[in-house]
């Protein structure tokens, strides 16, 4: 049986901090989070461990490394309205719960949204939400958003998640073939969008009208 707050605090060190992590804030909460909590009960050994694991629905809980990654790119101080597309476990949702102010996650498969949210409901988090639906649309009725974080990868930026980013703003993506892709950080400023590549990352597909066909 692994001590679990153990196995978080060597994650912590060994993958993230080490590999140049460095917002506290963000390493503070992946010390926090109970990420065994959001796997099945058989794979909760492995949960602190550097790879990603099933979670169901053919799909996967990112790696940890990935999740720092990505957070830590939408340069959250606190209370900021976040948009997530691809629940999935829930356990980047719970992350974006404990440094921004409100965080609002599309995931697809009702099954998967349906557990996460009863943990996040179980871990006390009240300032998420989660909804069924194609996330590559966005969540028009809550734009704009000052980070959007799309957890699937996609053939191309879908239009109206840049749209629905406020001044400001940052959407993190995954952009590329089904094999790879990089990941992009697209920033709303007064003068345009800026795209940065951050680098190489392999996702699950983004299904929908802006992402992969089914
Ligand atoms: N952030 C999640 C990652 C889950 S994998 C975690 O850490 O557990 C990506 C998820 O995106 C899958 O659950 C998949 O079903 C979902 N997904 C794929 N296309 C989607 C779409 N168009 N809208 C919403 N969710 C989508």
């Amino acid at each position: 049986m692994v001590n679990f707050k153990k196995a978080r605090e060597r994650m912590v060190e060994t993958q993230l901090a080490a590999r140049g992590i460095g917002d506290a804030r963000v390493l503070e909460a992946m010390r926090k989070v109970p990420r065994h909590m959001f796997v099945d009960e058989a794979l909760r050994d492995q949960s602190y461990n550097d790879h990603p694991l099933p979670i169901g629905e053919q799909q996967t809980i990112s790696q940890p490394y990935i999740v720092a990654l990505m957070t830590e790119s939408l340069g959250l101080s606190g209370g900021e309205k976040v948009l997530e597309i691809g629940t999935g476990s829930g356990y980047q949702t719970a992350i974006l719960a404990e440094l921004a102010g409100r965080v609002f996650s599309i995931e697809r498969h009702p099954a998967l949204a349906q557990r996460a949210n009863q943990i996040l409901q179980q871990l006390g988090y009240q300032n998420c939400i989660i909804r069924v639906g194609d996330g590559s649309l966005g969540w028009r009725d809550d734009a704009p958003f000052d980070g959007i974080i799309v957890t699937a990868g996609t053939p191309a930026i879908p239009q109206p998640l840049v749209d629905q980013l406020a001044m400001g703003g940052r959407l993190i993506v995954p952009v590329g073939d089904k094999l790879g892709q990089d990941l992009y950080k697209v920033e709303r400023a007064p003068e345009g969008i800026r795209k940065t590549n951050l680098g190489g990352v392999r996702f699950v597909d983004l299904v929908g009208k802006w992402g992969w066909k089914e």
